[in-house]
């Protein structure tokens, strides 16, 4: 199997082996990877062709780019970024398929499920920053296919390219499987978010929790902690979840040595938020959020061609995509402390590094709390966002 910088944690080995001689295990970050029964295993190697075939996918070049809107304005406001993702769902589930997204269990795990109604959508709308489990999520998929269903599999690039190889190394049939992959920034630890929300547990229970409320802003990205009682809503340098996203500190690994990084994908969609739409079509642009809708296949604009009139959209070229997106071009560059911060995790617990990395002390608040309430009411923060898009 690959060496453990490059795991992407997606299964596809456990999934693979015959006689079941691995187990994906947590490491302290909450990340998961294969471990194997040496007892049981009878060298057939199936998991290294598994995993060599997830990691040196075939890519297709974009087939068609949009820049889209749902129209239907709730659609819109539930969605991250305009609603592309409740559109290909919507047309695969009212045409009798299934589709397996990420959804929050009961205990805010960010876990991967099947629905298999187009009321169960909101479920998996949205998007939540951290890893996902995939559970048994793959084996179902195989499942699925196999009893002639259609099935759309929503995730991030390295799980879908995870689940194809599993399913052509075990020889189940494709032709019903379509993949909506995401344009990806790297994914946070599950056990740092585990901590994150008991943390913001510590006074009362959260009935719902939203990483991209868009209630004042698309562009800003706010996290909104629903309480019985009230909801908090922190700014990105504000949240210490996100704070250590966006710092680069707590991503799994193989996402800082990303295969997936190109305009080229493994999927027949790809999603993602269109930055930049402002320059290029001011008038598109309304600060309530566009998708870029990557269709990277004949058969994935087949299936939705016909449903496009549901958005307002335009073709665009695919340079006007990654002009805004690191991503597209190279992994996310590895913070030069993340080994310090996994060290003091380990060492000195969630509260020490939130103090240490997320700047968690009496100062660092009033900083964030006065010095952003002085650049937006002065007029600078605005200055400044401008000068950052050009
Ligand atoms: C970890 C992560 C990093 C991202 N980084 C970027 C980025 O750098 N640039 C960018 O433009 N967009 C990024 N996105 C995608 C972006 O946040 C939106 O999800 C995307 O634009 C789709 O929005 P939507 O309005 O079409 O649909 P939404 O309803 O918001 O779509 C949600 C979709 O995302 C899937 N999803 C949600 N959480 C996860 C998860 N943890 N793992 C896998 N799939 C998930 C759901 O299954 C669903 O298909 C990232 C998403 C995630 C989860």
């Amino acid at each position: 199997m690959i060496d453990e910088k490059r795991c992407t944690g997606c299964g596809a080995c456990k999934f693979a082996c015959p006689v079941g001689a691995i187990e994906m295990v947590a490491d302290a970050g909450g990340f998961l990877y294969p471990t194997v029964d040496w007892g049981k295993c009878i060298s057939c190697h199936l998991c290294d062709i598994v995993c060599e075939k997830a990691n040196q996918p075939a890519l297709s070049p974009a087939y068609k780019v949009f820049a889209l809107k749902h129209k239907d304005e709730t659609v819109r406001s539930k969605s991250t970024s305009g609603g592309a993702f409740h559109l290909i769902a919507e047309t695969f589930l009212n045409k009798g398929g299934i589709v397996y997204g990420v959804a929050f269990d009961g205990d805010w795990r960010v876990v991967h499920v099947r629905i298999d109604r187009p009321e169960e959508i909101m479920r998996v709308q949205r998007s939540k920053y951290v890893q996902s489990d995939l559970g048994d999520t793959f084996a179902e998929v195989a499942e699925d296919l196999k009893n002639g269903r259609r099935v759309l599999f929503s995730g991030t690039a390295c799980q879908c390219s995870g689940l194809r190889s599993f399913l052509e190394v075990r020889g189940t049939g494709t032709d019903g499987l379509f993949l909506c992959d995401l344009i990806c920034h790297g994914v946070p630890s599950p056990k740092i978010w585990e901590e994150y929300v008991a943390f913001r547990k510590r006074k009362s229970d959260i009935k719902a929790i939203d990483f991209r409320n868009k209630d004042r802003s698309w562009r800003d990205f706010r996290m909104a902690i629903t309480y019985p009682k009230k909801t908090g809503i922190y700014r990105q340098n504000e949240d210490y979840f996100m704070v250590l996203f966006f710092h680069n500190l707590i991503l799994r690994e193989s996402c800082y040595h990303c295969a997936y990084t190109k305009t080229d994908r493994v999927s027949d969609f790809t999603l993602g938020d269109f930055w930049g739409i402002e320059d290029y079509y001011p008038a598109f642009s309304d600060d309530k959020g566009v998708s870029v809708l990557q269709i990277n296949s004949e058969k994935g604009y087949e299936e939705l061609k016909n449903e496009l009139d549901k958005t307002e959209h335009m073709e665009v070229t695919v340079d006007k995509v990654q002009s805004g997106q690191p991503n597209l071009v190279h992994p996310t560059k590895r913070n030069e402390k993340v080994d310090a911060f996994w060290r003091d995790y380990r060492d000195k617990g969630f509260k020490y590094v939130l103090k240490k990395y997320a700047d968690r002390t009496v100062l660092g608040v009033l900083k964030r709390k006065y010095l952003f309430k002085f650049l937006y009411y002065t007029g600078i923060f605005k200055l400044l966002l401008k000068l950052k898009n050009k």
